[in-house]
């Protein structure tokens, strides 16, 4: 069986998901198609749920109407036929009641879950119509059913597998299943989510849960890039990667995939395909076990990086403070990403400062505390960097305008990071990809 992905784009328009409706029965392989919100769905969610905690409701009222009405427009081109429509009318009649009595109840962080989960059931359950009224057979698998996290918010990925195989088992002779990314059950039973952009997550999971011969993720580009072609003009796709390259380059800020979308796949040795739905015959690339080639691959940015430095001289020669130091973050459940240290100084970066009052107060008992906000990770990715010679002298000449507040070099063998304010990252990232790609 295989896993297709599409994500808010590839649905985004009724002839999208038209083209998805193509590109999912161009073969008679098994497959569950697990699809994303339409796109600016999601955003539109969010702006609903932010406009409830803030006790504005008109505004949020608004920003239901005007969602509903996208939905009423996108129906009416996206079917064709009578009996299709009225169950489409139906689904997003349902749906945006729901979110009209939210209006009306007193909210909370599940209710706001909740909000968030409609885009992906009204995404899947249109699609499912069309497939319906172009008379293609399929069978809708509620993730709700099956998808679910722990306390700590890690995908319970035992029990999903148990749970997808009971219920694939009942559907022997179909073969074509579709399902939602993003949403899932937490351990309190309530509706939750995998993050923004985690339908790539939902992906990969569901593949390593079924054992998946691939997980393809169709998007709007044809496969990663070398660089961020959003800041950068002249970027090229690349074709084939490594696990560990890809998940750096996730976890390091290439939107392309999910963050932790890499380590099911990686786990259970499932190839990973990055593909284009506007462009479906083009290469893409294709993520796999194997390391190939030496050198620099791409660089990829990771925004909203707060650094925190903790000075003292008291540190000098003293073991274990390190440890104390960990333990604070471990204390509030706050994940590191660069450290470096000198005698005197230790300095490492978070990107999650909801605890960064308390985490400050906790380290003031060991040293002086400074805190840097508005910081940017610039990782360069590639295989066996630390092992070739020059790559690090030629992404520091690549910086040379640049002040650099931190350098992170040899803790793997694929990254070098380098930690820069938000102002910069624009221009080293476009300096970078001049001077380290050949581009003849
Ligand atoms: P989807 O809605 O299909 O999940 P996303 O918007 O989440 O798509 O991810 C695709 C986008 O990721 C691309 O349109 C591109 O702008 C952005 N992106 C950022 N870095 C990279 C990269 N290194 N390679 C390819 N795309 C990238
Ligand atoms: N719809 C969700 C989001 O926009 C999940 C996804 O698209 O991957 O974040
Ligand atoms: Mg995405």
């Amino acid at each position: 069986m295989k896993i297709m992905k599409f994500g808010g784009t590839s649905v985004g328009k009724p002839e999208r998901m038209h083209q998805v409706k193509e590109l999912i029965t161009r073969d008679n392989q098994k497959k569950i198609v697990v699809l994303s919100a339409l796109s600016g769905t999601t955003n539109a969610l969010v702006g609903i749920g932010d406009a409830l905690a803030s006790a504005n409701k008109e505004l949020a009222k608004e920003r239901i109407d005007a969602l509903h009405g996208h939905y009423q427009t996108f129906y009416k081109e996206l079917l064709k036929t009578g009996a299709a429509r009225i169950k489409a009318e139906k689904i997003i009649k349902e749906h945006f009641e729901f979110l009209n009595i939210i209006l009306k109840i007193s909210f909370n962080e599940a209710i706001n879950r909740d909000i968030l989960a409609q885009g992906e059931l009204l995404s899947t359950k249109l699609f499912y119509t069309l497939l319906q009224e172009l008379d293609v057979p399929a069978v809708f698998l509620p993730a709700l059913d099956f998808m679910s996290i722990d306390e700590n918010h890690e995908p319970e990925l035992s029990k999903i597998s148990d749970k997808v195989k009971v219920i694939l088992a009942n559907y022997p002779e179909d073969r074509i299943f579709v399902t939602q990314g993003y949403i899932c059950k937490n351990h309190r039973n309530e509706v939750d989510n995998l993050k923004r952009g985690g339908s790539d997550y939902s992906a990969s999971l569901i593949g390593a849960a079924i054992s998946a011969e691939v997980v393809e993720i169709w998007t709007d580009i044809d496969g990663m890039h070398n660089n961020d072609p959003r800041v950068v003009d002249k970027t090229r796709p690349i074709a084939q990667m490594s696990f560990d390259e890809a998940a750096e380059l996730a976890y390091f800020g290439a939107k392309i995939l999910h963050p932790a979308s890499i380590w099911p796949a990686q786990q259970y040795n499932i190839p990973v395909k990055l593909l284009n739905t506007m462009a479906p015959d083009a290469v893409g690339t294709t993520i796999t076990a194997k390391e190939l080639g030496v050198g620099v691959k791409a660089l990829a940015a990771k925004d909203g990086i707060t650094a925190i430095k903790i000075k003292s001289s008291r540190m000098l020669l003293a073991y274990g403070f390190l440890r104390k130091v960990f333990e604070v973050f471990e204390k509030y459940k706050t994940s590191i990403d660069m450290i470096t240290t000198s005698e005197v100084a230790v300095s490492l970066t978070i990107d999650d400062i909801s605890h960064l009052k308390e985490i400050t107060a906790e380290l003031e008992q060991y040293g002086t505390v400074e805190i840097d906000t508005n910081q940017t990770i610039i990782s360069v990715v590639g295989n066996l960097i630390a092992e070739s010679k020059g790559t690090v002298a030629k992404v520091m000449n690549c910086l040379e305008e640049y002040p650099l507040r931190m350098v992170s070099y040899g803790g793997s063998r694929h990254n070098v990071s380098i930690l820069v304010d938000a102002n910069f990252k624009n221009d080293a990232l476009r300096s970078l990809n001049e001077g380290l790609f050949d581009w003849d």
